[in-house]
């Protein structure tokens, strides 16, 4: 095979120059937070994805932690989510005291399979948090038709999500609240930062009140003074800066170029894959576009004659960043010290011992693609 001189990342952020002068223009206006720049990247979201509101945050663990809040979920209550996810899913219900419940998933998608949330679903569900897992949309359809029945607020993470489409509409328009991130390997990037999109008015209340302390302007302002204002609740600083709302709006432009070079290279991948044994190409349903974050696969290693540890060693040390996601969440120390045990989600397991991300993002090229592929000819 060929080794690479420059190491390929599996995903990294793409600044254009004019990116750069969006930064450098807000550094030089009077706001660096909490300005015009933040509402602005909001409403850019918020238009994209066809949702009436936005709330930004600090980071996407921020957004999903809020989210948790505005659902109601607190101590005791039951959480489902999918193991194959990174542990932020499940952290952020644990920051409100609730239990998580894994569900497994579907064998075909790799996503959380609606069956398996219906099983897990008791009198103390409060939430549902599906993942779109690789930029693959959950079946939302099918989910919400089950909360709905159990009275059950769904928070979708779709940090991997931003761009894909669901049945001919956005990611983020179909569940009560959902989550997109802006780190630096997300389809878009404001180097920290995360936002919730929601259609409901409580929630985008509830949303604004947890990322600013819990504070807020009160009906009392007139009687006390203008400088009057109220901690309700409490809430944490979890506010974007004006400087990376600017970097948004202006990576939002380049959004739907990078989704669509993602889909190319990912359509490249699965017609080369088609003649390579072993290698198995991840499915995609009909009725959805994925946005591409990952692409995974599943490796045979009685057919490579390797294991997937010396699989990832060889194509690392070819300079090729192949990573693997996700390690189930249960399986972490912090969760089985929580006494989860192996074995709990039995397909997600399986799935996880073949799994291998190969690199994709908009920078990549086909000869990219054909030196990764070169490895397992
Ligand atoms: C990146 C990511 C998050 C958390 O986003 P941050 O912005 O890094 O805090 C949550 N869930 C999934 C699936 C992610 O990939």
């Amino acid at each position: 095979m060929n080794k690479r001189t420059d190491f390929l990342p599996y995903s990294t952020q793409w600044i254009s120059d004019e990116d750069i002068e969006a930064v450098v223009e807000t550094l030089k206006s009077p706001f660096l937070t909490t300005g015009p720049k933040v509402k602005e990247f909001e409403e850019v979201v918020a238009r994209y994805v066809g949702a009436k509101y936005a709330v930004s945050f600090a980071n996407g663990t921020a957004a999903l932690h809020a989210a948790c809040y505005a659902a109601g979920v607190s101590e005791g209550d039951e959480v489902i989510t999918t193991p194959i996810t990174f542990a932020a899913s499940a952290n952020c219900a644990r920051y409100m005291g609730a239990n998580i419940v894994f569900a497994d998933i579907d064998e075909q998608t790799y996503n959380i399979d609606p069956h398996e949330i219906e099983k897990k679903i008791t009198a103390k569900t409060k939430a549902i948090i599906p993942v779109d897992f690789t930029g693959q949309p959950v079946d939302i359809d099918a989910i919400m038709a089950i909360a709905r029945a159990n009275n059950v607020v769904v928070i979708e993470d779709g940090a991997h999500s931003l761009g894909a489409d669901y049945k001919e509409r956005k990611v983020g328009v179909t569940a009560d609240m959902t989550m997109f991130s802006f780190h630096p390997v997300k389809p878009v990037t404001t180097g920290e930062g995360g936002i919730i999109v929601t259609n409901n008015p409580d929630y985008y209340e509830k949303l604004l009140l947890f990322r600013g302390h819990g504070i807020t302007h009160t009906p009392y302002a007139e009687e006390q003074g203008g400088w009057y204002y109220e901690m309700l609740d409490l809430g944490f600083n979890y506010r974007m800066t004006d400087i990376q709302a600017a970097l948004g709006i202006s990576q939002m432009s380049k959004l739907d170029s990078f989704i669509a070079k993602r889909q190319k290279l990912a359509a490249y991948y699965t017609e080369k894959l088609m003649t390579i044994k072993g290698v198995t190409a991840p499915h995609q349903l009909l009725d959805t576009q994925s946005g591409w974050h990952l692409y995974s696969v599943q490796l045979d290693p009685a057919v490579l004659g390797k294991s997937r540890k010396q699989i990832f060693e060889e194509l690392r040390s070819a300079n090729i960043g192949v990573h693997v996601h996700y390690i189930p969440v249960y399986w972490h120390p912090y969760y089985q010290g929580l006494g989860y045990e192996r074995g709990l989600c039995p397909k997600a397991e399986k799935w996880y011992e073949q799994a291998l991300t190969l690199p994709i993002h908009p920078q990549m090229d086909e000869e990219d693609i054909d030196i990764v592929l070169g490895y397992f000819k």
